[in-house]
């Protein structure tokens, strides 16, 4: 008898299956493979819906808060400020940006090292919004994986409006969350008072517009390739887990030779749960792939099957490499200690660089024309600076040259056009200032210093310039 080539039995025989030589979410043409994910529940669900939800809480709930004043954390652009929980920076500390941004990727480094791609199974902002908002509405709106399916190939009016509404709601919530996104960096009572139109900040209208589009973009249809083609962490997940890293796995030993029956061969029954439920369509039996975001959807796929053949749960599961092989596993080893050590260096010298930090600062700027002139037998030096104001108030600050400066000169001059300067909260001021010396006392370039203090705070910077002549 012949087989009937629709016939499910032979459509699932012909379908294309996850391998190791191609990405399974494009097609040989260079098509795209739009994967269809099944729903699954289970523990580690649970736990990452908890998850999603405080995380989505805590993303949106943060600009709303206030601290000293100012919202807990805000990226004043225009203002060149950051306000972080009652700290402010302004761009002369944009060093200390180093220190937060090598320690932010060493911490990555560590956890990964230890528990793989926890970090974008469980916080990363892509999956919390995609698993826990867009994912859902489309489950929603669309049904079960299976009806999406169907429907998709059948065609007609039910598929048209339900994919207009999920449309529609996709739009909608990225725009809200490209608000939220911005109120990041425009203060929320401003967001506020500007949103929807943005009557007068224009600025403000066309990066709402611009960030809509890419969250509506991202989460309606390149979903998970942002991780599997854009992520730079996915990237380099390769040099970042080793023998003893805890992955999500399939436990090879248990579960082959794949079985159709429930009584004979290994655990695993090849019923492809575990590749359905999988958002970016990899076979985890197929071994560890670059793929794997580590969302733990296959392991409670896989313990649901284990349960209903009543077999032990954990033929996929949370363990290391070696522990899949040996049963043994080792979390403490030289890499986290390494990484350990560093990241305490640089919290340690960004906790000191940020305690060092003065309220205000003076920067020596690049003087217009010839840094000295010689008229009438006296050599004038002319200096630019800009001066800064680091602090969230106005200031009075006030600026001359150090006692000792050029001492041992005869004839020596300063001229301070402006000896009080008031700046503006995270104000800054060109600063111009002139020594004069008779040539005829002058011998060789020598260092001296200005003094700038700020009345309020009582403390004083020294700023050293070069006096030269001939
Ligand atoms: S869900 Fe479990 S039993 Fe089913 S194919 Fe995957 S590993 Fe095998
Ligand atoms: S292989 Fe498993 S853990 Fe990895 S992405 Fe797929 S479903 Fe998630």
């Amino acid at each position: 008898m012949t087989e009937n080539p629709t016939s499910g039995r032979a459509r699932l025989r012909d379908q294309r299956r996850p391998d190791l030589d191609s990405m399974y979410t494009i097609n040989s043409d260079g098509s795209r493979n739009m994967i269809q994910v099944a729903d699954v529940k289970g523990r580690w669900n649970t736990r990452r819906n908890l998850m999603f939800a405080l995380l989505i809480v805590v993303y949106l709930i943060i600009p709303w808060i206030n601290v000293g004043g100012r919202p807990a954390v805000l990226v004043d652009i225009p203002g060149r400020a950051a306000h972080f929980f009652g700290m402010s920076f302004t761009n002369q500390d944009f060093h200390l940006f180093f220190f937060v941004l090598i320690g932010i990727g060493l911490g990555l480094f560590l956890v990964t090292s230890i528990f793989g791609r926890v970090w974008c199974g469980f916080t990363c902002p892509q999956t919390v919004f995609m698993e826990g908002v867009f994912r859902p509405i489309e489950r929603l709106i669309e049904g079960r994986r299976l009806d999406r399916i169907r429907r998709n190939e059948k065609g007609g009016a039910d598929k048209v409006w339900r994919k207009a509404l999920k449309h529609l709601a996709y739009l909608f919530l990225s725009w809200n969350l490209a608000i939220a996104f911005m109120c990041y960096f425009i203060p929320t009572r401003e967001m506020l008072h500007a949103i929807p139109f943005f009557t007068g900040n224009t600025s403000a209208l066309l990066w709402s517009l611009f960030w809509t589009a890419v969250l509506y973009f991202d989460y309606s249809w390149f979903r998970e390739q942002t991780c599997l083609i854009i992520c730079p962490y996915g990237r380099l997940q390769a040099t970042l887990v080793d023998y003893d890293t805890v992955i999500i796995g399939y436990d090879e030993k248990r579960g082959e030779p794949r079985s159709k029956g429930v009584d004979s061969g290994g655990d695993c029954i090849d019923c492809r749960r575990c590749v359905d439920v999988c958002p970016t369509g990899i076979d985890i039996r197929n071994g560890l792939q670059l793929e794997c975001i580590g969302c733990t959807n296959c392991i409670d796929a896989c313990d649901t099957i284990m349960d209903k053949i009543s077999k032990p749960q954990g033929l996929i599961r949370f363990d290391s490499s070696r522990g899949f092989e040996t049963g043994v596993s080792k979390l403490l080893r030289a890499r986290f200690w390494i990484y350990a050590a560093v990241m305490a260096a640089l919290l340690g010298l960004f906790v000191v660089r940020a305690g060092d930090r003065k309220p205000f600062s003076v920067t020596v700027t690049r003087t217009r024309g010839l840094p000295f002139v010689v008229e009438n037998g006296v050599i004038r030096n002319h200096y630019s600076m800009l001066l800064q104001n680091k602090t969230d108030e106005s200031r009075v600050y006030f600026v001359k040259a150090r006692q000792d400066a050029l001492a041992g000169h005869a004839g020596i001059e300063f001229l301070i056009p402006q000896e009080r300067i008031e700046l503006a909260p995270f104000g800054d001021a060109p600063v111009t200032l002139f020594a004069m010396m008779p040539l005829s006392n002058y011998v060789a370039p020598e260092d001296f210093n200005f003094t700038f203090s700020d009345s309020a705070g009582g403390i004083a910077d020294d700023v050293q310039v070069r006096f030269r002549g001939l």
